[in-house]
Order: C-alpha cells, then structure tokens, then sequence
C-alpha cells in the first residue's frame, strides 16, 4: 500500500464514519459555513475551557472532502488552544495551496488531505471546516462563505 491509498483510505473512513458529528449539547460557541461551489453546509460547535478547545463537534451536508476534513479537524484540534489551532491552520493552509510545500510533520493525519491541492476547486471543500471553526472562535454570528 503506498501513501496514496492509505491517505484515500483516511478519507473514505472520515466521510463514511466522521467523528464528533452531531450537535454538542454545552457548545457555547457555533458557527455555519457554506461553500456554495460545491454546496457544502457545515455547523460547528465549541465548548471552550479558558482558552482550549474542551469538545469540539459539527454537522452538515457535503461532499466527501469536506465531511472527512471537518471530521479530521475536529480529532486533531480537540483540547488545543486557540495559539495551536491557528498554527496547525498555517499548517493545513500551507498543504492545500503550495505545491512545493513540504508537508509539516505536526499534521498528522490531516496530511491525508495533501492531495487535495491537485483539484483547486476541492480546497474549498477541505478549509471550509477551518473557516468555520476560526469563526465560531471568534464568536461571529455571520455565516462564513467561501464566495
Ligand atoms: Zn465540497
């Protein structure tokens, strides 16, 4: 198996079974984001502690990338702070938009999504979760676009 199909592998599963999906019953935080390219909807709940991300969970309809993604970020951001989850957002947007970027090592599985930056219509799909949880952290109440 070469990296490929593993990374496919890690998306599939994250779209079929995403983690932390549903509605989060303490989230004191929230925000929507749509990216209406390619008609994904996603709402994203936050129960902070202090500064640190406590839960974290979403819903929404979308496409695979943007299921998987929102499903991968929620794993990889949850007991983080809001310094750290800025950082690893660099870090994905730096993966989905550079070509010549080497992949960091503090991704994990999120580098699964490095592909995505072949199919520049699909970066949308993969930051809308991003976009989504900046604002919910941010205590916006406008949804968030990617138009
Ligand atoms: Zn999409």
């Amino acid at each position: 198996m070469d990296l490929a199909d593993l990374y496919r592998d890690v998306i599939v599963d994250h779209n079929r079974r995403p983690r932390n999906f549903g509605r989060l019953a303490g989230a004191i935080h929230s925000a929507e984001g749509n990216n209406p390219l390619c008609g994904d909807k996603l709402h994203v709940f936050l129960e902070m502690k202090d500064d640190i991300i406590r839960d974290i969970s979403f819903e929404g309809t979308g496409c695979a990338i943007s299921t998987a993604s929102a499903s991968l970020m929620s794993e990889a951001v949850k007991g983080r702070s809001r310094a750290q989850v800025a950082d690893l957002f660099g870090s994905v947007h730096r993966m989905l938009t550079r070509h010549d970027a080497e992949t960091d090592a503090d991704l994990g599985k999120l580098a699964a999504l490095a592909g995505v930056r072949e199919f520049p219509m699909r970066v949308k799909c993969a930051s809308l979760c991003w976009h989504t949880l900046n604002a919910a952290l941010a205590g916006s109440a406008a949804p968030v676009t990617t138009e």
